[in-house]
């Protein structure tokens, strides 16, 4: 649905289609930044949500499919102990 809407930016009318990526017709800049970093943050905690749903192992689950779980799990907890190391790295010999 194509609707107009005043420009936040520079106070022209432009045709918005209440997308969160749409851009001004003349300044080319977003229409409604809020939205699209509500709607980026709210995309981030989703795939987190995901990720961790991943990572549980369910009843219905085979054998492999543990197994697989439990790698991605380990290789999860590999790669934060070395995140970790790393900042701990940075932090301790850089002063
Ligand atoms: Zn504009």
């Amino acid at each position: 649905m194509k609707t107009e809407k005043k420009c936040p930016h520079c106070g022209t009318w432009t045709t918005w289609e209440k997308q969160p990526t749409d851009c001004c017709t003349s300044c080319n800049q977003l229409l409604d930044p809020v939205s699209l970093s509500e709607k980026t943050e709210r995309e981030q905690k989703e795939r987190v949500d995901t990720e961790n749903d991943f990572l549980r192992i369910r009843e219905t689950d085979g054998l492999g499919m543990i197994i697989v779980r439990k790698t991605a799990l380990v290789f999860h907890i590999i790669f934060a102990a070395i995140t970790w190391a790393f900042l701990w790295f940075v932090t301790t010999f850089s002063g």
